[in-house]
Parts: C-alpha cells; sequence; structure tokens
C-alpha cells in the first residue's frame, strides 16, 4: 500500500503520521520527492483501514500495490536510484557505469596490467573474480583470498574501485572491509541466507539475475537484501536459459525497459556472460547502452587464449578501446555519458 501526501505537508505531520502507521503494525518507507511525499507501508497491510487512512488530511490518496516488491518498487520512491561506490564513482546517474576486468584474478601482472588498460580507455570500476562458481569442481576455482589482495594492489595502483564475487556468507565481514562492490552470482541469486546477510551492511550489491530466474523473482531477492536495510542494490541482466544454443545464454534485452518500469533500481548488462562469445559482446553492449542500460560489466583479457576462465568471450583492452568510442556515440542520443 502506499500513501501519497498532499503538497506542502511538513515534516513534523509526515513524522506524526508515520508514527499512527507504524502503530498499526507496519513499517512505513518516506520518499520525500521534489514534488510529493510518499509513504510505502511495508508488511502485513492486511488490517490497515484503508478508508481511515484516506481520510486522514495529510493524504491526498491511498495506492494498493499489487506487485510482491515493496522497497525496490518504482511507486516507492521517486526518481531513479543512484548507487554511491565510496565516493569514487556512482551507477545510476547520468554517468555510465563501466565495469571491465578479467573473469578471474590470476597473477598481479595479469590483474594490474589489465586495470590499468582498462581505465586508460574509460572503465569506471574494475572486475575480477577471487572466488569463482564454476560449473566443474575440477576447473580452476580462483585464487581466493590471494585473488582478493591482488585486487587491493590493481585498486591501489589505478584508483578504480573493484568488484568481486561473494560465495558464502562467511566472507562477508571481509568484502565489506575490502571490496567496493559485492557482486552475488547468478548463482546465487536465491540464496536468501545471503541475500538477508548483505542487507544488513551498506556495501553496494550487484546482483545477479538467476540462469532461469523471472523479472519478479529478481526483484524479490533485492527485496531481500533491501527489507535488511541496504538500498545500495545495483541489478545485472546477464543472459537466461532459453531453448536457445547458440548463445552461451539469451540476453534479455527486454528486461532492461521492464525493470526501468517496474524498479527504481539500477540496471547493467553482461554482455559476456550473455553471449559467451567475445564477438558478440561488442553487439550487445551497443543495445545495452541504446535500450537504456545504466552501464556494462564486461570481461577483458590481456591474453585471452589463456585464460583460466571464460577467454572464448572476453574481449581484449584494444577491443574495449573501439567499443566504448562507439558507445560515447549512442550513449549521447540517449541522453547519457562515458568517462
Ligand atoms: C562472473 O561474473 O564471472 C560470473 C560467474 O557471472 P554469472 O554469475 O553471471 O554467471
Ligand atoms: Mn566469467
Amino acid at each position: 500500500m502506499i500513501v501519497i501526501l498532499k503538497k506542502n505537508v511538513t515534516s513534523e505531520e509526515i513524522n506524526s503520521l508515520v508514527k499512527k502507521i507504524k502503530a498499526l503494525g507496519v513499517d512505513a518507507q518516506v520518499s520525500e520527492g521534489t514534488g510529493q511525499t510518499v509513504i510505502g507501508l511495508i508488511g502485513d497491510t492486511t488490517r490497515v483501514d484503508r478508508s481511515t487512512l484516506q481520510a486522514n488530511k495529510y493524504v491526498d490518496r491511498v495506492m494498493l500495490v499489487q506487485e510482491p516488491f515493496k522497497r525496490a518498487n518504482r511507486r516507492f520512491k521517486e526518481g531513479n536510484s543512484v548507487i554511491d561506490i565510496g565516493g569514487k564513482t556512482t551507477v545510476g546517474g547520468t554517468a555510465l557505469a563501466m565495469i571491465a576486468g578479467p573473469c578471474s584474478v590470476e597473477s598481479e601482472e595479469q590483474i594490474v596490467g589489465i586495470a590499468k588498460e582498462v581505465q586508460r580507455l574509460g572503465a569506471t570500476a574494475l572486475r575480477g573474480g577471487a572466488f569463482k562458481p564454476r560449473t566443474s569442481p575440477y576447473s580452476f576455482q580462483g585464487l581466493a583470498m590471494e585473488g582478493l589482495e591482488l585486487l587491493k594492489v590493481a585498486r591501489a595502483e589505478t584508483g578504480l574501485p573493484i568488484v568481486t564475487e561473494i560465495m558464502s556468507t562467511n566472507m562477508i565481514d571481509r568484502f565489506v572491509d575490502e571490496v567496493d562492490i559485492i557482486q552475488v552470482g547468478a548463482r546465487n541469486m536465491q540464496n536468501f541466507d545471503l541475500l538477508k546477510q548483505l542487507g544488513t551492511t551498506d556495501k553496494p550489491i550487484l546482483l545477479k539475475r538467476g540462469l532461469a530466474a523471472t523479472i519478479e523473482e529478481w526483484l524479490m531477492s533485492a527485496e531481500y537484501i533491501m527489507a535488511g536495510g541496504n538500498d545500495n542494490v545495483i541489478l545485472c541482466e546477464r543472459g537466461i536459459r532459453t531453448i536457445e544454443t547458440f548463445t552461451r545464454n539469451t540476453l534479455d534485452v527486454s528486461a532492461i525497459p521492464a525493470v526501468k518500469k517496474l524498479s527504481h533500481l539500477p540496471v547493467i548488462i553482461d554482455p559476456s556472460h550473455a553471449a559467451g562469445m567475445s564477438w558478440m559482446v561488442d553487439p550487445l553492449s551497443r543495445a545495452a547502452i541504446a535500450v537504456g542500460a545504466d552501464g556494462l560489466i564486461i570481461e577483458v583479457h590481456n591474453d585471452p587464449d589463456n585464460a583460466l576462465c571464460d577467454g572464448q568471450q572476453s574481449i581484449r583492452p584494444e577491443e574495449y578501446g573501439v567499443l566504448v568510442d562507439k558507445l560515447r556515440v549512442i550513449a549521447s542520443v540517449v541522453d547519457r555519458e562515458l568517462k
């Protein structure tokens, strides 16, 4: 349920109404926009009498929200969420988030070298897996703690914020202290314990869409994080399972306008895991920006042929540079900008 207040209601009046709402046993989330203040009611609203609320002198109208996601719902907040990445950059504003780097951290030379290259070419954050969720237990599992340390070296050398995937709740404290954006991978999108615990932190969370998750399920996972009090959620479409086998997954381009309609959260695209082929990263990235994505997370490797993970879908730094130049042109026609 959302309560839309009349114009020019003072903050004391809002506070008194919030108190009354909370006394009914539900939570109230206030969103003060430039034009109008909205109070979102969260919890079991079945005992909240809509007509009594409607009769309140500060209330303009009361609306029922059909969707199960509340805090993530566009109707609960005016405007788009802009996520601050530790004061270093933002995701969701006019500037596009350009996250780039290898699938996994392999060595200091590799990660620092790639970080320097992508930074020069326009990246705003560095990606690199330290803990890898591989399909086979015999594949390279990542450098774990050593990988995390090397990411920090790359950050110190370039100033780029670092994005890396968390696999276990045991690592949360360490990630909160040491990482700028915590990535929840597609395979963990419905690891509700992990989501709940990440909700108690204030770290930006990059939440990838599950391999076969609907848009609503994905937004409900965002809701899990937000329900704990962490509103810093960035959604990432990375392709879903369909009947098509030509590509590794099928990039759901329509998820971008759909999420934009349903939610105020920023949404970026990962064309690398969607396509699974390096040559397709360029056209899919262009489509992503044209359709309104808030940014891209792209796998870039200095030596894709010998990469320990996902080399077939990794582009080289020089290809990244060519792509960024093309994206600059597209960004300008959709009122976005690149660094
Ligand atoms: C990754 O980003 O390296 C990754 C494993 O992605 P996903 O969770 O989307 O498969
Ligand atoms: Mn990968």
